[in-house]
């Protein structure tokens, strides 16, 4: 399996726009962070977790020429703002593409990208095949895929398991029962956002506390602010066992 990090960023990316301080003055290509998403290849299959506004960019930057299905975690607007692009693949492949979401983000894509829902279509709108997902784990082609609830604030969201993978991004609360769902993870992708504390994020502290509780070998921090600070100097704080991940950082696990 080959995970691929498309965007590290949170919500307003890296550089922010029109912000002058360290990070986003950058030159370190680390500090470039698109938003979050991931590429997954496993068993054949060519997986991306979420769409978000960046999406086109990282397919072109990443030369993926095929996805098998979009799975996603939730429908905020910087997981979600790019599947429009998803219409290359239906012209490459010839199929519409399945997106995997439960039903109130596959509600909320129904309301967003409405003029693909309609009743009279056009040529290149972006063919959609949605297929509801609740808490129990499904398969695509084959490949387990458990659904790792958790809570971003108020709002449920879905990490996902793949083998020995745990991806969650966009949480700050992980419950026991999803703990369970995660023993013997080898590798984990969690969000991390800053050093302040959050709201809806966990920010580093936070983060690693979770990392001692989930006790994977390897872990990968995403969903990154420019308020966390320098890649490089984060880097050289975090525990052995963690590291900031990067866009177009490749993982095989
Ligand atoms: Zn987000
Ligand atoms: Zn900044
Ligand atoms: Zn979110």
């Amino acid at each position: 399996m080959k995970v691929t990090f498309l965007g590290t960023g949170t919500s307003q990316g890296v550089p922010v726009i029109g912000c002058t301080c360290e990070v986003c003055r950058s030159l370190d290509y680390r500090d470039k962070r698109l938003r979050t998403s991931a590429h997954v290849e496993v068993d054949g299959l060519s997986l991306v977790i979420d769409t978000g506004p960046d999406f086109r960019q990282q397919m072109l930057r990443e030369n993926i020429r095929r996805i098998d299905s979009v799975i996603f975690t939730h429908a905020h607007r910087d997981h979600t703002a790019g599947l429009d692009d998803v219409r290359a693949y239906n012209f490459l492949q010839e199929m519409d593409m399945p997106v995997y979401g439960k039903p109130e983000v596959l509600e909320q894509l129904r309301t967003e990208y409405a003029y693909a829902f309609g009743k009279v279509t056009y040529p290149g709108i972006p063919r959609l095949e949605m297929r509801e997902i609740n808490l129990i784990r499904f398969n695509i082609n084959g490949t387990h895929i458990t659904p790792l609830p958790v809570k971003h604030m108020n709002l449920p969201v879905l990490g996902f398991r793949i083998k020995n993978l745990c991806y969650i991004t966009d949480a700050n609360f992980i419950p026991d029962e999803t703990l369970k769902k995660m023993e013997g993870t080898d590798v984990l992708i969690l969000n991390a956002l800053q050093k302040e504390k959050h709201v809806s994020h966990f920010n580093i502290e936070e983060a690693i506390e979770q990392v001692e509780r989930i006790k994977p070998r390897r872990t990968y921090f995403t969903h990154i602010s420019h308020k966390l600070g320098l890649h490089a100097d984060i880097s050289k704080e975090l525990p052995e066992n963690i590291s900031l991940a990067y866009d177009g950082l490749r993982v095989e696990c």
